[in-house]
């Protein structure tokens, strides 16, 4: 035998040796316990083997790069903290995509919309809202993505499906017909001068005490609630089904029956964990009385989330619903891991899974902060005619004339586009 293919023999051995080595590591890494060895294979992203080429996207995830397969979900944090939500953390926004092209938004809490348009995905096929509960951090931002999404390229109505209340006061139905009693010049004025029918809200309110009931069922995906326990009747937990995965996305919630039986063995298992009370008091100004019974009487503390996954046990368990950072991300994670070993996710902003049957990874997107609309094949319906007109004679001759500092970049744009049988410079 030569030398030469001694030495073949030999790389293959290590190749095969390395890639074995690595599968390891990459499977204990999903089951959440230590890298050994290979965490320095993985901490340069993976093997590179053309100087010419790219290194695998071992971490970063890049919005609108990358083709989900039909046997596969992607899940997207778009809000993670709190109702005061901050720059670094918009309040709850979870995106669910399924293989089959299907996306779904679970809240749209306060200043989730910047990391949703981040995503690049036309907003014609972000018209699906499910809610947790009607708290603001969890649908502080539907105005946002109601009015966003209507001028950046929705061609149909915003879908809402919610919870029932106690009262129909207290219900999904009440809060966004008074949204848009709320919104009535928004919609009005826009109505009239663009497209109207995005404008609209069709809301799809169920029982809040259906227990694993069917609320969607459209194109192979299964979206079902349970009831929450959280400051009063109304919150629900969803499980989303699809190609035989189930994703459980919990709102807020004190530890509950339903979660336990319902999320059993769930492929990823959304849950919130709610920091302890002794850094509510530091950190976010607030009185010990307050801080304990928010932390532990209407949420989830650290140690009661590690019980609830201990016993549901889940592929991929996810905590979220607190602020995290250096300061009180390892308080929280010590606290679940007294009574939680398993696979777990400190979830914060643009944090990202892909779940298949075979395989779970954790990642974050890495984005643009100056995202515009993605076009999409979908065309907006024209203005309906005979809406009030929102201007009265008064106010338009209000209008100063300033045709000649504008005239021929409108004349160039009218020529370039064809418009001149739509010159609205003609109208009175
Ligand atoms: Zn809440
Ligand atoms: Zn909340």
């Amino acid at each position: 035998m030569n030398r030469k293919v001694k030495l073949i023999g030999i790389t293959v051995f290590l190749a095969v040796a390395f890639v074995a080595v690595y599968m390891k590591g990459q499977h204990n890494a999903s089951k959440g316990k230590g890298l050994e060895l290979i965490n320095q294979a993985e901490a340069a992203g993976g093997m590179v083997k053309d100087p010419r080429g790219t290194a695998p996207d071992r971490y970063a995830y890049y919005p609108g790069t990358e083709e989900l397969a039909e046997n596969e979900i992607r899940v997207v944090v778009c809000g993670s903290g709190m109702p005061a939500a901050r720059r670094g953390q918009a309040a709850t926004c979870f995106m669910v995509e399924a293989g089959n092209g299907d996306k779904f938004l679970f809240d749209i809490g306060t200043g989730s919309m910047a990391n949703v348009a981040a995503l690049m995905i036309p907003y014609d096929w972000l018209d699906k809202v499910f809610l947790t509960h009607l708290h603001t951090d969890h649908m502080g931002d539907i105005d946002a993505l109601w009015a966003g999404g209507w001028t950046a390229g929705r061609s149909k109505s915003l879908r809402v499906w919610g919870p029932s209340g106690q009262t129909p006061e207290m219900g999904t139905k009440y809060a966004m017909e008074h949204f848009m009693k709320h919104a009535n010049w928004d919609f009005q004025t826009r109505a009239f001068n663009i497209s109207a029918v995005p404008g609209t809200i069709e809301v799809h309110e169920f029982d809040y005490k259906g227990e694993n009931q069917v609320v969607y069922q459209e194109n192979g995906v299964t979206i079902r609630s349970w009831p929450a326990v959280h400051t009063g009747d109304g919150p629900v937990t969803y499980s989303l089904e699809y190609k035989g995965m189930r994703i459980v996305i919990g709102g807020d919630t004190f530890p509950n029956k339903w979660y336990i039986e319902y999320a059993k063995g769930a492929d990823l298992a959304i849950h919130e964990a709610f920091m302890a009370p002794e850094l509510f008091v530091k950190l976010y100004n607030q009185p010990p009385e307050l801080a304990w019974r928010a932390c532990c009487a209407f949420h989830t503390s650290g140690q009661a989330f590690g019980k609830i996954m201990s016993t549901v046990k889940p592929r991929h368990a996810v905590a979220y619903h607190f602020f995290n950072e250096e300061a009180t991300r390892y308080v929280l994670h010590d606290q679940i891991r007294e009574t939680y070993d398993g696979p777990l996710s400190m979830a914060t902003d643009m944090m990202v899974w892909n779940i298949t049957k075979d395989e779970i990874t954790e990642r974050m997107a890495v984005s643009t902060d100056e995202a515009w609309a993605v076009p999409g094949e979908a065309v907006q319906p024209p203005p309906e005619k005979g809406r009030p007109n929102p201007y009265s004679k008064w106010i338009l001759d209000g209008r100063w004339d300033i045709s000649d500092a504008q005239k021929k970049m409108l004349d160039d744009f009218a020529d370039k586009y064809n418009l001149w049988d739509q010159d609205w410079r003609k109208q009175k």
